[in-house]
Order: structure tokens, then C-alpha cells, then sequence
């Protein structure tokens, strides 16, 4: 009889989380994934606005590796991913139904637990660990964390697990905003100026609305700006700038704070994994950085554990 509960725990079901929970259970390992907020997708996010849908994290794909390539083509066969001109000459992969689409499909057939932040990692001897959370406290034989790096890092700590150079990554953090704009001077899918570095219109880059759906990321001033608001000021602010930049008729305004959005360019190794440990540590803190780098690192590491078993 299997003494364990699991042969993996994999904390955060994003990306990188989902993809790997996706290959160790293909290969018949026993794999749970604890994500601490409501839903799976981590910063692949799709939110409802009135009754269409927007991207508020990543808002499509274009990748460059070959992890990426192949996951990318499986996920075409699959209808969740097809290309789409986003500027003249230059292509890229959107999902119809909103990049949350993509983990939730990868995490198809495993067993998540969502809203169970992982509070404590216990490491013990022979070839085991103890994962704990508010509610639960789960034996594994092997522990795979794949968040942002500084989450891992206060992980560790509070777990009282050293773990020796760990990767140095640089997030950029902004204010977004989404919200339905019947009125706009915008007319391509993506869209830039000095406040509103990112605007991208949901609807014309391919999601199944039925009214005009923004997202925007706002510019480093106005997130500073934005920070100390109250949720209500903070609406009022975002609509008052929205108007300045002639969205004049806007409604269903929501924003989201991304304190680890995505990281600057970086050549980070691929994984981190401690054998006589059982731990793992993977993500877009790894490799090349964003969802190339998420899906690089899961899968090399992913080779590397099933290598050693
Ligand atoms: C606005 C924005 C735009 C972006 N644009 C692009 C782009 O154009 N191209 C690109 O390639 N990338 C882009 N990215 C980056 C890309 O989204 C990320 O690199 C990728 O989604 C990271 O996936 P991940 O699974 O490694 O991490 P995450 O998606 O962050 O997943 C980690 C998960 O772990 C969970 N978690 C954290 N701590 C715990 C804990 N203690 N217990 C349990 N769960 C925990 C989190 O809730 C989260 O769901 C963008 C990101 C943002 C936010």
C-alpha cells in the first residue's frame, strides 16, 4: 500500500503548475495542485464584464521556445488557441474563451484545491514531506512550487527551509483596468500612450463578446497614483482618466493591482530541484521569464523528476 497521500504536490495552479500537474499524471503519478486564490489560472486570468469576458493578465502568446511551440500546437488541436494578426505581419495565439481556458484544460482530470494558500513545508526524512495549509495537511513524496520567486522565498522561510541561490527576478507591478467602452478613438486590437501603456480591445482580438471589452495597464505614475485610493476613489480616478483618453462612455469599470506582473528580460537557470530534499522550484522566475519561461522550466524540470525516480 502506498503510505502517501501523494506522489506530488504542486503549489499554484497557473501555468507552470497545471502544465506540470498535466505531464505527472500522464505518466500516472498520484498529483494534487493547492492554489491559494478562488480559481486556476494564476496570471493567465480571465475575468466576466457584464456578460462578455476580458483578459486581464496575459492577453496571448507568442512563443518562441520549443516547449512553448509544442504546447502551443496541442492547444490548437484543442480549439482553445488560434492565431490572430495583431499587427500587420506579426501573429499570435488568443484564446476564444479566455486565457484561463488554457490552465483550467492542462489541469483537466487532476485534483485542485482552491482557495488553500500553503502556509508550511515540512521536509523529512526518508524521501517525504508534509504540505500545510489553514485546513489541510497532506503527505507527498515530492513538493513542486511554481509561483513568483519572492513568494517561494517567504515559503521557505516560514518553513525554515534553506535553499541556496534562488533566482533573482525584477516584476513590473501596475494597475489594470477593465471595463465595456461603447465610445473609443481606438481602433486597433492593442493600443498605447504615456498613461496607458497596454490597451487592448478584448472583442476585436478574438474573445466571444458581444459589446467592446478593454484592458488596460496603467503607466507606472498613474499606478502610484492609483495605489493609495479607496476601491470607490480609486473607480472614480479610472474613470476620470479613461475620459481624458476619450472613452467616453464607459461602464463596468473593475481593477486588479499586479504586484509580480511579468519580469524583465532575464537568463535565469531552468529549475531548481533538491533530490535528498523533495523539493522542486519552477516558473516564469526560471529561464527565460513569462509564459515561455513558465513553460520551459516546468517542462525541464518536469524531465528531470520523472529522470530520477
Ligand atoms: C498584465 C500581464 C501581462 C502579461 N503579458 C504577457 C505576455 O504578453 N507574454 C507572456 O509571455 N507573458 C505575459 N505575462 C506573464 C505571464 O502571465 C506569466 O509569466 C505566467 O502566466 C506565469 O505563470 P506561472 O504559472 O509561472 O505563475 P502564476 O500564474 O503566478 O501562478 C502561480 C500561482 O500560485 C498561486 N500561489 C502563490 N502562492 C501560493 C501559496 N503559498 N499557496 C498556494 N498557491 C499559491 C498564485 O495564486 C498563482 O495562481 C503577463 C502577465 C501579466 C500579469
Amino acid at each position: 500500500m502506498n503510505k502517501f497521500n501523494f506522489d506530488i504536490v504542486i503549489v499554484g495552479g497557473g501555468i507552470s503548475g497545471s502544465y506540470l500537474a498535466h505531464k505527472f499524471t500522464l505518466k500516472g503519478l498520484k498529483t494534487i495542485i493547492l492554489e491559494k486564490s478562488n480559481k486556476l489560472g494564476g496570471r493567465l486570468s480571465t475575468k466576466s464584464v457584464g456578460s462578455n469576458l476580458a483578459d486581464y493578465g496575459c492577453q496571448y502568446l507568442n512563443p518562441y521556445t520549443k516547449e512553448l511551440k509544442k504546447l502551443v500546437k496541442l492547444l490548437e488541436q484543442k480549439s482553445l488557441l488560434h492565431a490572430v494578426e495583431i499587427e500587420p505581419g506579426k501573429y499570435v495565439y488568443v484564446s476564444s474563451y479566455g486565457m484561463n481556458k488554457i490552465p483550467q484544460y492542462l489541469a483537466l482530470g487532476v485534483p485542485v484545491i482552491t482557495n488553500e494558500l500553503v502556509k508550511q513545508i515540512i521536509l523529512r526524512e526518508n524521501r517525504s514531506c508534509k504540505v500545510i495549509t489553514k485546513s489541510l495537511s497532506l503527505n507527498t513524496k515530492l513538493v513542486v512550487l511554481t509561483m513568483p520567486i519572492k513568494q517561494v522565498s517567504s515559503l521557505l522561510e516560514n518553513s525554515n527551509i534553506m535553499i541556496d541561490s534562488l533566482p533573482k527576478s525584477r516584476y513590473k507591478n501596475f494597475y489594470t483596468s477593465t471595463f465595456i467602452s461603447r465610445i473609443s478613438q481606438y481602433k486597433n486590437i492593442v493600443n498605447l500612450n504615456q498613461d496607458m501603456p497596454w490597451i487592448c480591445n478584448n472583442t476585436l482580438k478574438g474573445l466571444r463578446n458581444k459589446e467592446v471589452v478593454y484592458t488596460v495597464n496603467f503607466s507606472d505614475k498613474i499606478s502610484e497614483d492609483l495605489a493609495p485610493l479607496s476601491s470607490i476613489d480609486r473607480k472614480i480616478k479610472i474613470k476620470e482618466i479613461l475620459h481624458n483618453h476619450e472613452f467616453t462612455d464607459v461602464n463596468h469599470i473593475s481593477s486588479h493591482y499586479w504586484k509580480y506582473a511579468y519580469n524583465r528580460e532575464q537568463k535565469n537557470r531552468n529549475y531548481i530541484f533538491d533530490k535528498k530534499r523533495n523539493i522542486g522550484i519552477c516558473g516564469d522566475s526560471f529561464s527565460v521569464g513569462r509564459v515561455d519561461g513558465a513553460v520551459k522550466s516546468s517542462e525541464l524540470i518536469f524531465r528531470k523528476i520523472i529522470s530520477s525516480l
